[in-house]
């Protein structure tokens, strides 16, 4: 529910947990957060919604300056204020990781390219609140190319670059976030960026659901110049479903998260080339023949699989579902419980979504110096709290990495606190990030122009050709070469020659939860789901 509480929590090495909460009767904001509070924020990583991944490396430490960015007078060389960012003057350092983006997005150059003349945004004033990184500059910037006016804060109190935010408050984006905000400088900073004097925003992106939110709460009243919603997480999205049930939802929605071309690269091919760079960040290992188990084969576990086999890695997976559990055996990986294979591996790595997947009891009967990560979204795969326990040891031995340590000596070593890997310890492919952000840019163009009652007050996804056509301004990268389909085949096919080319219930995916992928508690009795009593009782008689 949109009022329910926030997902933030932070448990650092001082123990002192930070956790966001909605806000709903809060409005004042406090001066600034105590030192204390800012300190234990600046050291630890937040679990945060990690529905979109980024990269969290930032050239500076931001407690080197312990003012906080709300009490500072800053202004841009053009002499706008309109912005707050940790420090104006890290703008040159900023505005060359946006370049090195750049280089990877080659869908979002490309439509700035195509925008020179008419421009599909233009009167657009779009308010976003997302992980401000240097891929999201490119995106924001293409918006702006594209004709609209962006005011921005973050999705995450610890992911903003501090560079890359001045960089575009240099630029002239009104950006509202530093690395290291408290929860109150969260809502302030998402505060400065509706309630403005002479600008009302009539569009939103959202990653998590908690700018929508705040204007639902706030300023109810700004809908009705609101065309629409493009959210990019399975918490936003989620959110969005239940207000469409509950038909509170007053502007069409666009569902990124569920979009084809969200889930097949993001899930498979971010987390296939971020693992191993996770793991040796943090470890250094060699990943020729050591064993791996893998628990959970959908498209991260599959992702996470195909990299440690190229490395000579021996994968053992673990699974619920007897079609992945095929998947796995058909790609040449044994399928195991974890049980019988939990004493002799070296690494274990969780991503199935799910919750006490790797238990104490399993943490108890690891080798000596196993490592153990999680890449799944939340940090309730491994029992975390069954190790904080008096006759365990916790050392520390590099940042987000932890060494365990029993009674007898042995050590088990514990990567993020059993957060997101490639979140909290690597970096995660812009090429990626740049199908994701160019989704976002085609979805804000569709509802922006969409005639009147096209959409209405439900979620969408994006139609089949759009993710298409975002797909094939990728191709160019390779100099791939599509084949067109004659007249013959099209009409065979029962196809347009120029797409879409496949159904939106193709392989199941581009279906919308309430469709096609049920949330757990909407699922029906197994009995329900078939029409028939008959195979019901047969599938149940061999139990
Ligand atoms: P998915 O649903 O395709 O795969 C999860 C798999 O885990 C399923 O096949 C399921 O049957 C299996 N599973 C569930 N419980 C299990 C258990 N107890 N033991 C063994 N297997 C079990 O989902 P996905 O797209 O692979 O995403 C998995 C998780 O990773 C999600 O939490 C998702 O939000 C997150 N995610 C992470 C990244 C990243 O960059 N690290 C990127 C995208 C998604």
């Amino acid at each position: 529910m949109l009022g329910s509480k926030k997902k933030y929590i932070v448990n650092g090495n001082s123990g002192i947990k930070a956790q966001i909460q909605f806000a709903d009767q809060k409005q004042e904001f406090n001066k600034r957060p105590t030192k204390i509070g800012r300190r234990s924020l600046s050291r630890s990583i937040s679990q945060s919604s990690t529905d979109s991944y980024s990269s969290a490396a930032s050239y500076t430490d931001s407690s080197d300056d312990e003012t906080s960015p709300r009490d500072k007078q800053q202004k841009n060389s053009k002499g706008s204020s309109d912005f707050c960012v940790k420090n104006i003057k890290q703008a040159e350092f900023g505005r060359r990781e946006i370049e090195i983006a750049e280089q990877e997005m080659p869908a979002l150059m490309a439509l700035r390219k195509r925008a020179q003349g008419e421009k599909p945004l233009a009167g657009a004033k779009i308010v976003g609140c997302t992980h401000i990184t240097a891929q999201t500059a490119v995106l924001m910037e293409t918006l702006g190319a594209l004709g609209a006016q962006c005011r921005w804060a973050a999705c995450n109190i610890y992911s903003t670059l501090n560079e890359v935010a001045a960089a575009l408050a240099e630029s002239g984006f009104p950006v509202f976030s530093w690395k290291g905000e408290s929860e109150d400088d969260f809502w302030w900073c998402i505060d400065r960026c509706v309630n403005v004097e002479g600008w009302q925003p009539n569009m939103i992106l959202d990653d998590g659901g908690d700018l929508t939110h705040w204007i639902y709460k706030k300023y109810p009243n700004m809908f009705k110049k609101i065309k629409g919603i493009v959210e990019e997480s399975v918490t936003g999205v989620h959110r969005l479903y239940q207000l469409s049930k509950a038909g509170k939802l007053c502007v069409p929605a666009m569902n990124v998260n569920d979009s084809v071309t969200k889930q097949k690269f993001d899930n498979l091919y971010c987390c296939r080339e971020s693992i191993l760079d996770g793991l040796k960040r943090t470890t250094d290992m060699m990943f020729g023949g050591k064993q791996v188990v893998v628990c959970g084969y959908g498209e991260v576990g599959k992702g996470c699989c195909a990299a440690l086999k190229a490395m000579g890695s021996i994968v053992y997976v673990t699974e619920i579902d007897p079609i992945c559990a095929l998947q796995a055996c058909m790609d040449g990986f044994r399928l195991v419980k974890l049980n019988e294979v939990i004493r002799q591996v070296d690494i274990v790595i969780t991503c199935t979504g799910n919750k006490n997947v790797v238990t104490r009891e399993h943490l108890d009967r690891m080798k000596n110096s196993c490592i153990v990560c999680n890449m799944g979204h939340s940090n309730t795969e491994i029992d975390v709290a069954s190790l904080r326990t008096p006759e365990l040891t916790w050392e520390r031995v590099r940042s987000q990495v932890d060494h365990v340590i029993w009674p007898d000596g042995k050590r088990i070593v514990l990567l993020a606190e059993g957060r997101l890997l490639n979140l909290s310890c690597s970096t995660v492919p812009t090429f990626v990030l740049s199908i994701t952000a160019t989704t976002q840019a085609l979805a804000l163009i569709e509802l922006y122009n969409a005639p009147e009652g096209r959409y209405k007050q439900d979620v969408y996804l994006l139609p089949k050709k759009m993710d298409e056509y975002v797909a094939s301004l990728h191709l160019p990268t390779f100099d791939a070469h599509l084949t067109e389909l004659t007249d013959e085949q099209a009409k065979y096919l029962g196809l347009n020659k120029n797409g879409p080319f496949k159904p939106n219930y193709y392989r199941c995916l581009g279906l919308p939860r309430n469709q096609g992928h049920l949330g757990s508690d909407e699922l029906p009795a197994l009995e329900l789901v078939f029409a028939s009593p008959t195979t019901y009782a047969y599938m149940n008689s061999e139990k």
